[in-house]
């Protein structure tokens, strides 16, 4: 078995046994593999091993390897999206996991309402306050989700977070569970046009302990792919 598939394997278990512990259904969380600056045969050939769900921060990257891999394959776009890109990673991506601002969530409807598509955006929620990270502040999002309520092609589907970087997962741990607090409280405002089914938190350092704290997507790039290079 190869490094990448063994790879593959060892994640899948690490995530089915968190699924376990939480007493969660594996079907609840849905592992994005996260291929930027991967090369397309690397994507292929986790595709080939059942892969469909990949994770993308860049709209070349998705633009570049989208037409040279299978259709089945789900894009989902999880890193800061700017205005002027929306254009091309619109009929693209299946989830725009990044949204955090409402001009942007404008700049989505325009694009969507003319080629008449629905557009599922989760808000990117800077929860931990990190000043070197997009995202809306905590307090803000509710009135935010209820502002993007209002256009017809966008529907909320859930929020999203980045961690901060840190050596033992359980420091995030309240961040997770803030995260999750949070889409508990926007979801009892019954807000027309959002539900809050999905959690997009965990990466390859903390995946485990979002799911115990309820993530349906967890987005893990350096346990499956390696470390990135970014000097070429
Ligand atoms: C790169 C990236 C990931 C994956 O990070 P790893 O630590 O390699 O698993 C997850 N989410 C976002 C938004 C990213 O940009």
């Amino acid at each position: 078995m190869s490094i990448l598939i063994q790879n593959l394997r060892e994640v899948e278990a690490r995530v089915a046994a968190a699924c376990a512990r939480a007493g969660r259904d594996r079907g609840e969380v849905t592992l994005v593999a996260v291929s930027k600056t991967k090369p397309v045969p690397m994507l292929q050939e986790i595709y080939d091993a059942g892969t469909r769900d990949f994770g993308e921060n860049k709209v070349q990257e998705i633009c570049a390897k989208q037409p040279v891999l299978p259709d089945d394959i789900r894009w989902h776009m999880i890193g800061h999206l700017q205005t002027n890109k929306v254009r091309q990673v619109i009929d693209k991506a299946c989830m725009i996991h990044s949204v955090d601002s409402l001009k942007l969530a404008q700049v989505i409807e325009k694009e969507a309402a003319k080629r008449d598509l629905d557009i599922p955006v989760l808000l990117e929620v800077n929860v931990a306050e990190e000043e070197s990270k997009f995202g809306a502040r905590t307090e803000e999002t509710a009135a935010l989700i209820q502002e993007i309520a209002q256009l017809p092609h966008i529907h909320v589907r859930g929020l999203m977070t980045i961690a901060p970087f840190v050596d033992d997962p359980e420091e995030n741990r309240p961040v997770f569970r803030r995260l999750k607090e949070l889409s508990v409280d926007i979801a009892e405002k019954n807000i027309n046009n959002v539900s809050m089914c999905e959690l997009s938190m965990g990466m390859t350092g903390d995946f485990e302990v979002a799911i115990e704290e309820g993530a349906t997507l967890v987005r893990v790039g350096t346990a499956i792919f390696g470390a990135r290079n970014y000097d070429k």
